[in-house]
């Protein structure tokens, strides 16, 4: 099963993915966790590049490397994991890169995007995609004792943009949960297992 956890930067992701996971524990379940970009060396290496902010990278080769950095992941880690029917959450998957290169920086029109994330994904799906629904001021606001990096350092329009990208998606594509992550931590996690609850049993 794969389990994916969208949201704009400090929608938080990892907070949840590692109450989830301690979770799925407590019910003898493993789950592994990788993140996006990242997850092997070859895809940590590429989040190293994509992230340093001394680097000024084109909008379609920014979105190139995304997705070679997923594509490694989709080969390496993901396929054959799935193919074991073991538990997968990802922090981030093409659902980013539709929100941020897509609806965020227009580096190409949403269904050449869309073609992109399927060569990436070697046309894998997620089961599920809890999307963490903040918006961009409250966000901002999390996020802003953090030293920023690349990605980060782009203003209040373009986090307005993506944030916009992902609510389009959470209607458009019945595999969304919208979690409302303003809310104590503790109540979103509980939320999110309701969700997940009768997809485990199925
Ligand atoms: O989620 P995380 O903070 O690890 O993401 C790292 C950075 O990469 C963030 O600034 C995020 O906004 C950015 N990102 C992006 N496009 C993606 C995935 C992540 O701009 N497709």
């Amino acid at each position: 099963m794969l389990i994916t956890f969208e949201g704009i930067d400090g929608s938080g992701k990892s907070t949840q993915i590692a109450l989830l996971k301690e979770a799925l524990a407590e019910q003898g379940l493993t789950a592994r966790v990788f993140r996006e970009p990242g997850g092997t060396d070859v895809s940590e290496m590429i989040r190293g590049m994509l992230l340093n902010p001394e680097l000024d990278i084109d909008p379609v080769t920014e979105l190139l490397l995304f997705s070679s950095a997923r594509s490694q992941l989709v080969a390496e880690k993901l396929q054959p994991l799935l193919e074991e029917n073991e538990i997968v959450i990802l922090d981030r998957f093409f659902d980013s890169t539709t929100a941020y290169q897509g609806y965020g920086r227009n580096s190409l029109p949403i269904a050449q995007i869309q073609q992109i994330n399927e060569v990436a994904t070697h046309g894998i799906k997620p089961d599920v995609t809890f999307y963490l629904q903040v918006s961009p001021e409250e966000a901002a606001a999390r996020t802003s004792r953090f030293q920023k990096d690349r990605m980060e350092q782009a203003g209040n329009s373009f986090f307005q943009k993506v944030f916009h990208g992902f609510e389009k998606m959470a209607k458009e594509y019945p595999r969304f949960r919208t979690i409302k992550s303003a809310d104590d931590p503790k109540t979103v996690h509980q939320e999110i297992l309701k969700h997940l609850e009768p997809l485990l049993k199925e």
